[in-house]
């Protein structure tokens, strides 16, 4: 049976001292209940004073990206390596707010090196794909998943799926308060698990986690989870609140 896992994307919100708070408030609410995997994923300047507050708890440590170069001159810029030096486990790569705002413009081809880098540096990728409002509206799901699967999964064997999560986030349901429906969510996942199944075989894709994410919240958390493809759910808004977080994760196990 597929743990469940839920992640939390703090995106470009805390401080230090709320980074720290908040944290500290999952890994209590938490305490030793290790029914769900749990990750959180603060902003790059706050890993190590994170990754301190989790050390010695069931919460794990990602980051929201990487750069796909072992090291050298990319100004701004952080490594694989840097990410496992500070205690990350998991890293968020091809979310939308990457993918689709212009100036980050992030390719399948792109996202593919980031994610190749990741499992090679010994991280778990979680990897974020989803259509926009216009490509559903137009029929084009289905495609639009595939083209970002095969471009983003390219050159991976089964071994390598092992450390993969997939994230299912429709575009228009990101931080809009308009989750998928259950009926919408679980056909994808369906449909995303049926195309990991003909890429890299039965194991794989019995294995594979796949999370639901966009406007996911303590009201619609349980339900969601309860459908048979859904594995778990990636959390922007309600994880930079303790108490949310926690319910949701509470849900996960209801
Ligand atoms: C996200 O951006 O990964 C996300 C799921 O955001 P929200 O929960 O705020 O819609």
């Amino acid at each position: 049976m597929r743990p469940k896992f839920v992640a939390g994307n703090w995106k470009m919100h805390t401080t230090a001292a709320t980074a720290r708070q908040l944290a500290s408030a999952v890994v209590r609410g938490l305490g030793a209940d290790g029914r769900v995997v749990v990750a959180v994923c603060p902003p790059f300047p706050y890993l190590a004073l994170v990754g301190d507050v989790l050390r010695g708890s069931s919460v794990a440590l990602g980051a929201q990206n990487l750069y796909p170069e072992e090291e050298g001159a990319f100004t701004g810029e952080v490594n694989p390596a840097m990410l496992v030096d500070v205690g990350c486990k998991y890293v968020i790569l091809g979310h939308s707010e990457r993918r689709r705002k212009p100036e980050l413009a992030e390719t399948d081809a792109f996202i593919n090196r980031k994610v190749h880098a990741a499992l090679a540096a010994g991280l778990h990728a979680i990897l974020c794909l989803g259509e926009t409002l216009e490509e559903r509206k137009s029929g084009q799901t289905e495609a639009v998943l595939k083209a970002q699967l095969a471009g983003s999964l390219a050159g991976l064997d089964p071994a390598h799926m092992a450390r993969v999560v997939l994230a299912y986030e429709p575009v228009w349901a990101i931080g809009t308060g308009h989750s998928a429906t259950l009926e919408q969510a679980q056909q994808v996942h369906a449909f995303l698990r049926r195309w990991i199944r003909e890429i890299f075989g039965e194991e794989t894709a019995a294995a594979i986690v796949i999370q639901d994410g966009g406007s996911v919240n303590p009201d619609n958390a349980g339900a969601l989870l309860r459908q048979p493809d859904v594995d778990g759910a990636l959390i922007g808004g309600a994880s930079l609140n303790a108490e949310q977080f926690l319910a949701i994760l509470r849900a996960a196990l209801s």
